[in-house]
């Protein structure tokens, strides 16, 4: 059996905790490799290791740094289809759909290549006689990233570019599920120039993760993961004196008013639900129609379903492939199985039709006549499952929207301009989409969700991300001129 090894100091490292995790084909169900489970001393060696890299690297002009950057930029661009390949046969997703993941984790390069502007400070001239103030930005020093299966690429590119640009050291503990790019990165890193120690791997579980949180070295840890554990690491990793963001999982609502065009409200319902399997954080998992709009709408939607192409991402003919693990495939079922009984209306069943007989696939769902307080609206279910909200008014959607425990994303679909810009005014949401249903923002803003999405203040990515990674040092500064030096014991003015 393949094993996957950590990455510190510039090099692959062979574990050696002795304990394993399966890394799974989900198109087969076969296992394909295991993981190896980093021990406390495996973490505790990678944090030395990016601890003795942080002065050189430090140090190390913010041109170099850029120029390194750009190089990295290239060298993914160049190995797109293997990446894009390793992420399809570990992760199952099709591998137009990872190349996408990775074209939207490629922004996050470019903006860090221009970290020379990034890290401009603020200067003021004369402040009082003589005296002249200046703000600049310092890295951290070491700092780690915990990160999700559904996008194993994008998500660590998130994370590792700014805080790399801006001279911190990197610990990334990908998921255990799907480890296997992370490895890749690090090599086109070290290719790219990057000298050793700056960016290393451990990978891991549970255990990795609390070494994180607890390693007094560390000084900030970026998540990106359900929202459980992301309140966890909130409240360890803060208790623990850490700067923490966390982001958490989501329930993705999509408003389409009367006035809304039918066809493309549908085909975005159809591509924001079921791409990826659902298994997006900024998915639409349900649909708000509003008014009279709701049976035209589900009719639009439920014709294009059976058109789907659901089966292993090998053959370039689907669009959708299977789920993470068998275990979260019968989960998700578990929500279709139990929306009856709580009184909503399955229209398409994705456990039924045909499906391929190995490896952990369900077929697209659509369940109508959905309320808060069912499971199914209520919890996250992070798989190809689309729900129906039935609203009379636009107020009635906000409201139901507001109400919602998570805060993501949302959309809204209408010809009304007045009605999008007064959506954007009224939702407590982080991101939101007007006609476009998965407002992933650009790499030069910043991601982040409202509410149980997201724990702590900091966004990810963009300027968010640079400020993250960096603190502020303010200075006060007078060059010697004895002339007006005096004993003044009041408290130092500007007047
Ligand atoms: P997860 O929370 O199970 O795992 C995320 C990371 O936490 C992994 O590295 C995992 O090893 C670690 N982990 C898991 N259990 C742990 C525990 N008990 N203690 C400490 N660490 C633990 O999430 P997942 O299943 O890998 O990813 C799917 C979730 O991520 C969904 O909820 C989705 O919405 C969310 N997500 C959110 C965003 C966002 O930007 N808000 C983006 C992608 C995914």
């Amino acid at each position: 059996m393949r094993t996957i090894p950590h990455w510190m100091n510039g090099q692959e490292v062979e574990p050696t905790s002795g304990n394993f995790g399966p890394v799974f084909n989900p198109a087969t169900g076969e296992q394909q490799a295991q993981v190896g489970l980093a021990s406390l001393a495996e973490m505790n060696s990678a944090v030395a290791v990016a601890k003795a890299a942080f002065p050189a690297w430090r140090s190390t002009s913010l041109s170099r740094k850029s120029e390194i950057l750009f190089r990295f930029r290239e060298l993914v661009v160049a190995h797109r289809d293997e990446i894009a390949q390793l992420v399809s046969i570990e992760h199952g997703k099709v591998p137009s759909d990872a190349a996408g993941e990775l074209a939207r984790g490629i922004e996050n390069i470019e903006f860090s290549c221009g970290i020379p502007t990034h890290m401009k400070g603020g200067f003021s001239e004369q402040v009082s006689g003589g005296i002249d103030v200046y703000s600049i930005k310092q890295p951290l020093g070491v700092v780690a990233g915990i990160t999700p299966f559904n996008f194993p690429a994008m998500v660590p590119l998130w994370m590792f570019t700014n805080a790399i640009a801006t001279g911190n050291t990197f610990i990334l503990k990908p998921s255990e599920k799907d480890p296997s790019v992370t490895l890749l990165m690090a090599r086109l890193l070290k290719e790219a120039g990057l000298p050793d120690g700056v960016f290393n791997v451990v990978q891991g579980d549970k255990v990795a993760v609390d070494a994180i949180l607890n390693h007094p070295d560390i000084e900030a840890v970026s998540f990106v993961g359900s929202t459980p554990i992301a309140k966890y690491i909130y409240t360890t990793g803060t208790a623990n004196g850490k700067r923490i963001q966390a982001l958490g999982g989501a329930k993705n609502h999509m408003v389409v008013l009367p006035d809304a065009d039918i066809n493309m409200a549908a085909d975005a319902c159809v591509s924001a639900g079921f791409g990826s399997a659902g298994e997006r954080c900024m998915a639409i998992s349900v649909v708000v129609a509003v008014g009279n709009i709701a049976d035209p709408l589900i009719e639009a939607i439920s014709a294009r379903l059976p058109a789907l192409k659901v089966g292993p991402g090998t053959d370039p003919i689907n669009e959708m492939g299977p789920l993470i693990t068998g275990e979260h495939r019968d989960k998700v079922a578990s929500f279709i199985a139990g929306a009856a009984g709580e009184g909503a209306t399955v229209v398409v069943d994705g456990r039924e039709g045909s499906l391929p007989e190995k490896g952990y696939f369900l077929n697209p769902s659509l369940i109508d006549h959905v309320q808060p307080g069912m499971k199914v609206y209520d919890e996250e279910i992070f798989g190809p499952v689309l729900s129906v909200i039935r609203v009379d008014t636009y107020d009635e959607a906000v409201t139901l929207i507001n109400e919602h425990q998570y805060g993501n994303g949302t959309a809204i679909f209408t010809r009304d301009g007045g009605a999008a810009r007064q959506f954007q005014f009224d939702i407590q949401v982080g991101m939101v989409g007007i006609n476009v249903p998965i407002p992933v923002p650009v790499g030069y803003y910043s991601f982040g969700g409202w509410k149980s999405s997201l724990f702590g203040d900091a966004n990810i990515y963009g300027p968010a991300g640079i400020e993250f990674y960096t603190r502020t040092k303010t200075v006060t500064s007078r060059w010697p001129d004895p002339s007006t030096s005096s004993v003044d014991l009041g408290f130092p003015q500007t007047r």
